[in-house]
């Protein structure tokens, strides 16, 4: 089967390996010319991802049947709806049903007009003074969100990015005169306190098929601290849980994102594809932070490593219908994934600069690489403004899969930051006995 994949960037390097090792011939459309994605594509483009109708074109000059596509910004502007409408069905959702991660203030009403668990207090506003009435209502314990796609850096949290009334009142009206995420809306909602986590499930309109949980690091910086990140790292355990989260936890979460497809559904906007939702998990269980209408990136790299099962199958039934649980396995295997990012990523990224990759030594290693936002010219390896290479290990153990991608690392060199503490013993140790402490119990 000939399928389009869309991006350029570790998590699309991650789709489009998962479809050819299960015998789809690829074709990619992306801006950067990532070389892993270039090497096992049989075609690809190099053009804007949102240029709807030179994708569209590509994808029936290439004769695909099927489409994939990995960032929301392209989802946003109508690409699947796009590929649909040229007869190509497509295992990602229209522009109507990705508002679910489009439009937070959408996802935040959705929630509460369906009663739906893991909803927390919110207000939606258009002015400084509904802001600063919302304020008075909600109290200083609350996140600032403009409404819109800000690539995760436009949320501000009151205590660690803003500290008075005067600051949430000076960021809210800069939201709202720049209409940063492109429209002059914020959200206002209830601070949560807990461990956050992830679950992505492959949805096809009606059901949704969960795997396995993994948790991201935001942070630039190790200790969790620095400027937020498009995602530093990541980890997932071999049942499908993590150190701190258990099974009727991963269950109501679960849940939650049920009851979303089906409300999306209601609201005939049926959702096909991957779903992610992002949690916290707080003392009285998942609340939800927000919702992708994607893969997570980095955590597709630790799922679709793990995936057993017949990606493009997965990928067909998300578009026409029909996926079950029987469709999708995971191997019983911890994963880590840490990026090698340029340095000064999260403030002033080092762009244009070569990185050495030594991908035999680290397959040695016995990790797999995902290259990310780089451009590979005359075979060298040049960095973006953004992430670099994702670099999995997969094992019984987190820390066996930890001890394999640290291995791996020593074989990247260039003017590069990795986020070393990720998934390391100490880190998950002091996750299990924050959460037992907010559960009120003891370790
Ligand atoms: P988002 O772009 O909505 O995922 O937000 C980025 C980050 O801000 C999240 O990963 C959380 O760390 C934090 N955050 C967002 N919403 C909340 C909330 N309601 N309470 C506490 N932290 C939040």
């Amino acid at each position: 089967m000939r399928v389009l994949a869309v991006g350029g960037g570790a998590r699309e390097h991650a789709i489009v390996e998962a479809l050819a090792r299960s015998g789809a011939e690829v074709f990619a459309c992306l801006k950067n010319n990532n070389p892993g994605i270039a090497r096992t594509a049989k075609g690809h483009l190099l053009v804007d991802e949102h240029d709807v109708h030179k994708v569209v074109a590509y994808a029936k000059a290439s004769g695909v049947e099927l489409a994939v596509v990995g960032p929301e910004g392209p989802l946003e502007v109508g690409l699947a709806d796009g590929l649909n409408k040229a007869g190509i069905p497509t295992a990602s959702p229209t522009q109507s049903a990705a508002r679910i991660e489009t439009s937070k203030s959408f996802m935040r009403n959705l929630l509460s007009r369906y009663r739906i668990k893991g909803a927390i207090k919110f207000a939606i506003v258009d002015t400084p003074r509904e802001l600063e009435a919302a304020l008075d209502d909600l109290g200083m314990n609350v996140v600032v969100k403009p409404t819109g796609l800000t690539g995760g850096k436009g949320v501000k949290v009151v205590g660690e990015h803003l500290t008075t009334k005067q600051d949430v009142m000076a960021y809210g009206e800069e939201v709202l005169s720049k209409k940063i995420g492109g429209s002059a809306r914020i959200v206002l909602e209830e601070k949560l306190v807990g461990e956050e986590f992830t679950i992505q499930a492959f949805c096809d309109g009606r059901r949704t098929v969960p795997m396995p949980a993994v948790q991201d690091h935001k942070r630039a910086y190790e200790g969790d601290n620095g400027p937020n990140t498009g995602g530093m790292g990541s980890y997932s355990q071999k049942d499908g849980l993590l150190p701190f989260l258990r099974r009727a936890e991963y269950d109501a979460a679960v849940e939650i994102m049920n009851d979303v497809v089906a409300a999306l559904k209601k609201e005939n906007a049926e959702y096909r594809g991957a779903m992610y939702g992002q949690f916290m998990l707080t003392k009285e269980g998942p609340k939800v932070i927000e919702f992708n209408a994607r893969f997570g990136d980095p955590e597709a790299m630790n799922v679709l490593s793990l995936l057993n099962s017949d990606f493009s199958r997965i990928c067909e039934k998300m578009a026409h219908g029909g996926i079950s649980t029987n469709d999708a396995g995971f191997m019983a295997k911890s994963s880590v994934c840490k990026y090698v990012v340029p340095e000064g990523y999260g403030t002033k990224s080092l762009a244009g600069e070569e990185i050495r990759v030594d991908e035999v030594a680290m397959s040695r290693e016995g990790a797999i690489i995902y290259y990310a936002s780089v451009n590979e010219k005359d075979g060298k390896v040049y960095t973006t403004t953004s992430r670099s290479v994702g670099i999995v290990g997969v094992s019984d153990t987190i820390a066996d899969a930890e001890l394999t991608v640290e291995r791996a690392l020593r074989h990247v060199s260039g003017r590069i930051h990795v986020r070393h503490d990720i998934a390391k013993k100490d880190m998950l140790d002091a996750k299990v006995a924050r959460m037992n402490k907010i559960r009120g119990e003891h370790t």
